[in-house]
């Protein structure tokens, strides 16, 4: 590595400002540690990866978490309650309902777009003036010395190097900072692309929530706070690319083939975005100073809507174990950290995955025992109980962001 000037030092540099990172450098804001940020492109911009036009369904832990960190007041009135969630198995009768009011909740979760969701998290972080953000600027190399992490930041002014006690990779699925430590990460390639659009119909949405099982992958459709819909269409990676060539008229008469009437006619269809899906999981989350959280440490599919939710209680176990640390790298800190979210890790990446291969098998007799389970499901208050709990994560103890306390 090429050294600039004088390197700067830091407790904890966040590398990366997407959906984890943002909200993890918010959650330290008020901490006596000297934090940076960096991130390559500012939320706005159409490339931002992390804040485009997707809606993140929000569980019911993660709200708790962003009022803690003072980011709900921000997206409150934009944000769509789920009130129902019906899931059904496209070509078989059993279906399954799962209801706020039966658990006796305001909501099972919430929706927000992702570009809302990132401006209201940028919104903030530019009041903390305890954070040093370094944007657009990317990390372009990573030495990991005993004593600390060296980062080298290429930005529009230069380069620069910064020294870290913690380097935090939250640059998402092909974290740079992940593959430098020499952290192996698996990645199993579903073969798959959700195609995300933003649509309006006859019915507006009503706070109900919609995913339908069909042998080509899940269809989600999402209600939104002004009444459309956001649809998360999963399909076969190889007929992709036809889909997103369709014209508006053409893509609305599939998705309607697909979906049915519950929301009367499909009316308008916003842009389109494929995303290539693959189950990625890093082999440890820790390495010498460095950690990792959110889609770095793990990218999951999204029928479960469950990768930023995961990520955010990531951040916020993170955040209460360095909390108060005189040294934030120390290693007993990062094992503590890495058992402390072992478990929900796993159940969610477990969860998410089964789902993804149980709804997808056509094997003799897996569609009927489905069908089953979907009845069984309908009728089944305790089964309904654990899945709504899922809203809290896996956690056998919770972060205490997620119990409204501060890290
Ligand atoms: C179609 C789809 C729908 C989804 N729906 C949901 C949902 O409903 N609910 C849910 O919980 N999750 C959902 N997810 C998952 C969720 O989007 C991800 O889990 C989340 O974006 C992960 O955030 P992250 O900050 O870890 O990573 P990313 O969003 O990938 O952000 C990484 C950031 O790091 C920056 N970066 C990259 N390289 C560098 C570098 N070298 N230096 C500095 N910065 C760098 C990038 O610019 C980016 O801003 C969905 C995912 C998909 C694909």
């Amino acid at each position: 590595m090429n050294a600039p000037a004088a390197a700067q030092d830091f407790d904890v540099a966040i590398v990366g400002g997407g959906l984890v990172g943002a909200s993890l450098a918010l959650a330290l804001a008020d901490t006596a540690l000297r934090i940076a940020l960096i991130e390559p492109v500012l939320p706005g911009e159409g490339s931002q990866p992390s804040f485009d036009d997707r809606c993140s369904a929000l569980a019911n832990g993660s709200r708790r978490i962003l009022e803690s960190i003072g980011v709900w007041s921000g997206i409150a009135r934009l944000a769509s309650p789920i009130r129902c969630i019906q899931i059904s198995d496209a070509g078989r009768f059993g279906a399954a309902r799962l209801s706020a009011e039966e658990q006796g909740l305001e909501a099972l979760g919430y929706t927000v777009l992702n570009r809302q969701l990132g401006a209201a998290l940028w919104q903030r972080l530019h009041s903390q003036h305890s954070i040093v953000v370094l944007a657009p600027a990317r990390v372009t190399a990573v030495n990991h010395q005993p004593d600390c992490v060296q980062l080298q930041v290429t930005g529009a002014d230069g380069v620069r190097l910064l020294h870290t006690r913690l380097a935090v990779a939250a640059d998402g699925a092909q974290s740079l900072v992940r593959q430098t430590s020499g952290i192996p990460a698996s990645v199993m390639d579903y073969r798959q692309c959700a195609i995300v659009a933003n649509v309006s119909a006859e019915r507006a949405a009503d706070g109900t929530a919609y995913e339908r099982f069909t042998p080509q992958g899940p269809l989600a459709v999402l209600p939104l706070a002004d009444g459309s819909h956001s649809v998360v269409w999963t399909v076969d990676g190889s007929a992709a690319p036809a889909l997103l060539a369709t014209d508006d008229a053409e893509f609305a008469a599939l998705l309607q083939q697909r979906f049915g009437w519950r929301l009367g006619a499909i009316q308008r269809i916003g842009k389109r975005a494929a995303y290539p899906l693959a189950l990625s999981r890093a082999e440890r989350s820790i390495a010498p100073r460095t950690v990792l959280v959110g889609n770095a440490a793990q990218a999951l599919h999204p029928v479960a809507g469950q990768g930023f939710n995961l990520g955010l209680r990531d951040a916020a176990a993170l955040a209460e174990i360095i909390a108060a640390a005189a040294d934030p790298g120390d290693v007993v800190l990062l094992e503590q950290y890495q058992r402390q979210r072992s478990v929900d890790r796993e159940r969610m990446i477990a969860f998410t995955d089964g789902l993804v291969q149980l709804f997808a098998s056509q094997r003799p007799g897996v569609p009927q025992l489905r069908n089953l389970g979907l009845l069984a499901f309908d009728m089944l208050p305790a089964a309904k109980r654990s899945l709504s709990s899922i809203s809290w994560g896996f956690n056998r103890r919770a972060p205490r962001l997620l119990r409204g306390l501060t890290p």
